[in-house]
């Protein structure tokens, strides 16, 4: 199956918290159907510093959300969009944005 979401794609979540949210995507789990976005689904840890030079205190770091919670932003017509699978004349397969009907 071809990948909704790619790394570096521009996602919109919709929804939890940062429901509605633009970030990018820093990570996948394909496996786990999950992704990683910059700003977004931050968690605060408590973290003491275990190594020297490793400052101690509160960490926010992104987690894991499920992929079904995001949606890609075309980067053509800038909206969140469904992805068409459509098979190139050279037998590729590319994405392609529902609304405005661009490979992206
Ligand atoms: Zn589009």
């Amino acid at each position: 199956m071809m990948a909704r979401v790619k790394k570096n794609d521009t996602v919109m979540v919709k929804t939890g918290k940062d429901r509605d949210k633009k970030g990018t995507v820093i990570a996948l789990s394909l496996k786990k159907d999950k992704v990683m976005v910059k700003g977004i689904a931050i968690a605060t840890r408590h973290a003491k510093a275990r190594k020297q030079g490793e400052a101690s205190g509160i960490k926010k770091e992104e987690v894991f959300i499920a992929l079904s919670n995001v949606m890609p932003v075309c980067s053509s017509c800038k909206t969140p969009c469904r992805v068409n699978t459509k098979i190139l004349e050279t037998g590729y397969r590319a994405r392609m944005c529902n609304n405005c009907k661009e490979i992206f």
